[in-house]
């Protein structure tokens, strides 16, 4: 498969890393960006495989596992350990790991020697369908999440299921959420393969390769018509304009894929209530069988909405929301009243 500015995108067990970069990209130096959980269970059978190919593997650097590492003092720290491995300008870097690592990683190739050669090999679910096509790069400030960040596309996408084996089911429900999301706005096939959710959230083989495959093809479909998200993009924050704000009002005490999952309730009522077509049953129902949350305890609405408020999408008065007319029928840019959208907010909180 072929994403955004024509960068291939290749999803299977048990993939040849080494080779299909080969094939991507010329062989030449490089380094290996992974944090510790996933580092010590597959950054030595990924260096065989880029070794075998030719590939030099210069440095790997092993980042701290879990979202601190979107930092700048972590980003300083790679710059550092690729500079004194001696990467130059004609380097590569992969990112083996999930959305952080391909997050810092992709900002580390976007901006080391004025940009190198990026290859994300994604470890999670969520990294599969969602953070490794598109070209969104970035690091949290204190001052908030990804503020700081480039459009940097990968040169190749290498997603090998067999890293799912070792991924908690946990992790799994966060990554069918975006599934989920965007089964809702395929509509056709991806939104006919929802049907498996609950064998992919059980591990089996062919519903994740099934879903991943759909799911980033539709993905990358949306993002190569509209790589600097100036239209279209939009559509796939649906769920999110809700869910950041309950994300924000926890203080992130509430994981991103549940919120995205009550955020999408929510803005099925919306829904509801702007276009008359009732689909909130059927996002509950699919978001239990994902292993989803479909509300959320100890928030305010009022919290939530003022949250809302801060969010950097934000525009004017109103709120804009991606909102559903139908399954597959997405509409972005919709308009909705303070009133409207607190009682949306309400309906998911308990
Ligand atoms: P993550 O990278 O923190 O991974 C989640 C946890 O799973 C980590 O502890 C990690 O070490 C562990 N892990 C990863 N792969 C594993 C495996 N195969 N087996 C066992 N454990 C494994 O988080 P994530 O959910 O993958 O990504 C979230 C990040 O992605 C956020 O920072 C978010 O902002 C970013 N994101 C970016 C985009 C984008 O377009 N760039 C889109 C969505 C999300
Ligand atoms: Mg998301």
């Amino acid at each position: 498969m072929r994403a955004g500015e024509a960068y291939p995108v290749e999803v299977g067990c048990g993939l040849d890393v080494g080779a299909l970069a080969a094939a991507a990209l010329e062989v030449g130096d490089c380094a290996l960006l992974t944090d510790s959980t996933v580092g010590p269970l597959y950054a030595g059978r990924v260096r065989r495989s880029l070794r075998a190919a030719g590939w030099r593997v210069l440095e790997t650097v092993e980042v701290p596992a879990g979202e601190g590492s979107k930092s700048l003092a972590v980003y300083g720290e790679v710059l550092r350990r690729l500079a004194r491995a001696g990467l130059m300008r004609d380097g590569a870097l992969f990112a083996l790991g999930g959305g952080v690592v391909g997050d810092l990683g992709g900002f580390v190739a976007a901006s080391y020697m004025r940009g190198i050669s990026l290859v994300m090999l994604p470890t999670t679910l969520l990294a599969m369908v969602d953070s490794s096509v598109g070209g969104k790069t970035g690091l949290d400030l204190p001052e908030g999440k990804n503020l700081v960040g480039a459009f940097l596309q990968p040169r190749l996408v290498a997603a090998d299921l067999g890293f799912l084996e070792s991924l908690p089911r946990r992790e799994l429900s966060m990554g069918l959420a975006e599934v989920v999301k965007m089964g809702l706005l395929a509509g056709g096939r991806l939104f006919g393969a929802l049907q498996r959710l609950a064998e992919a959230l059980a591990g089996d083989a062919g519903a994740l390769e099934e879903l991943v495959l759909l799911s980033v093809s539709f993905k990358a479909g949306v993002v190569a018509e509209d790589e600097r998200e100036r239209g279209r993009r939009a559509i796939l924050n649906y769920g999110h304009t809700v869910g950041h704000g309950l994300e924000a009002a926890s203080g992130y005490g509430l994981a991103h894929g549940e919120a995205v999952a009550a955020g999408m309730v929510a803005e099925a009522l919306l829904s509801r209530r702007v276009f008359g077509t009732d689909l909130v049953g059927l996002h509950e129902r699919l978001l239990r069988e994902a292993g989803l949350p479909v509300r959320v305890r100890g928030l305010e609405a009022a919290e939530v909405l003022g949250a809302m408020r801060r969010d950097k999408k934000r525009r004017g008065g109103e709120h804009r929301f991606v909102l559903l007319r139908e399954v597959g029928r997405p509409v972005w840019g919709v308009e909705v009243g303070e009133e409207e959208a607190l009682s949306a907010v309400e309906a998911v909180l308990e």
